[in-house]
């Protein structure tokens, strides 16, 4: 198991990694809870639910809700629906919010337990490997018509305990999404890290060891920049790292087409290119693409127009006066923010969709 603990402002947390430690969730509690309410999904409660609760104490109170998978959940109505479960439940300002599950149950809540009562204590219980990077950092929300994450708060956790057995039943689409993000902050943050991975011939869901390791890894360079981002305030944008191309992609080939991770994978790819061309680094572009094919990650973009995809980059909240603000890297390790100039990025855009 590997314990690394994360510094907030007004109070610091553990997240642990480890193989079966669903089986005592009780020895990461920070106290005893009589009356603990749990969110999670039906693709996922029924592999792990029952181990949870069985590791909490035998006489605390247990609700459950189980909502449908999919990031509409985290919407207002079932934001309102949850907490009206939760008075009937009738948790208190001693109760705690357990959220067993990815990205969506985490931020959904996370959310809720941050505004009930003017917020309970809540644990992440993370099952995708892409939860490693949205359970660390505190932020919690849900979504509004005009985008999404408008409606939220910085809320951490008290805890976060990951089960890497619970990855042995995630899909293999949702564990190359993951791996994209891992691969993201090795770049950004351990150079030893992505030598790490990319050594690797094959992902492997199955390898609990390898599991923890990459897992906990990825979760120190996000620890490392959200603590940071503390006091300067400006760390935090560098987890954007293939995200201007990455969120265009995503909403132009249409939400769905690709997992979050894949759109961030090619994303990524033109960053580094952008990059190499602007600084001259040697970014293991050659490793990085050889991983990517060896993992079956989808490279071939479908149809997509440069210009459509540069109007999204530039709609992008970083995008100023049609300069578009990017990520890049002068060496692995070492982030920085760009401006990228239109007739440059049309330029970039085209050519790397040939
Ligand atoms: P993330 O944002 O972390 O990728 P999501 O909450 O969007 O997570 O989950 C992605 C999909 O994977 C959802 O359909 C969810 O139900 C499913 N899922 C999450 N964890 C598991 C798991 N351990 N086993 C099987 N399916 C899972
Ligand atoms: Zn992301």
């Amino acid at each position: 198991m590997e314990q690394i603990t994360v510094k907030a402002s007004q109070s610091s947390y553990k997240v642990s990694v480890g193989a079966g430690i669903r089986h005592r969730l009780a020895d990461f509690l920070p106290k005893t809870y009589q009356n603990v309410f749990i969110v999670s999904d039906t693709r996922i409660a029924p592999h792990y639910l029952d181990d949870y609760i069985a590791s909490l104490l035998p006489n605390a109170k247990v609700t459950k809700k189980i909502i449908e998978p999919g990031e509409a959940a985290k919407s207002k109505e079932m934001y309102f629906d949850i907490l009206d479960s939760m008075f009937e439940a009738q948790l208190d300002r001693k109760s705690l919010v357990l959220a067993l599950g990815g990205g969506v149950i985490g931020d959904l809540a996370g959310f809720v337990a941050s505004t009930y009562m003017r917020g309970i204590d809540f644990i992440q219980l993370p099952t995708t490997i892409l939860a490693h990077d949205s359970s660390v950092g505190g932020k919690v929300a849900i979504n509004h018509e005009t985008g999404k994450n408008l409606i939220g708060s910085f809320y951490p956790p008290v805890a976060v305990v990951y089960d890497v057995d619970t990855i042995t039943t995630l899909p293999e689409k949702e564990v190359r999404s993951g791996y994209a993000e891992l691969i993201k902050e090795a770049y950004i943050g351990d150079g030893a890290f992505l030598d790490q991975l990319f050594a690797r011939e094959k992902l492997d869901k199955g390898n609990q060891d390898q599991l923890i390791k990459d897992l906990s890894s990825g979760i120190k360079v996000k620890t490392k920049i959200v603590e940071a981002d503390e006091k300067e305030n400006d760390m935090r944008k560098f987890l954007n790292l293939g995200h201007t191309l990455g969120h265009a992609i995503e909403a132009e080939a249409g939400y769905g087409t690709f997992t979050h991770g894949e759109a961030v994978a090619i994303g990524m790819l033109f960053a580094l290119e952008l990059s190499e061309k602007r600084f001259g680094a040697n970014l293991l572009l050659d490793e990085f693409q050889s991983w990517l094919e060896r993992n079956q990650y989808p490279l071939y973009l479908p149809d997509l127009s440069a210009a459509r995809l540069v109007t999204r980059m530039q709609m992008d909240k970083k995008s100023e006066n049609k300069e578009v603000h990017m990520v890049l890297l002068r060496e692995i390790g070492q982030p920085v923010t760009e401006k990228v100039d239109h007739d440059t990025l049309f330029d970039a855009v085209t050519s790397f969709l040939e």
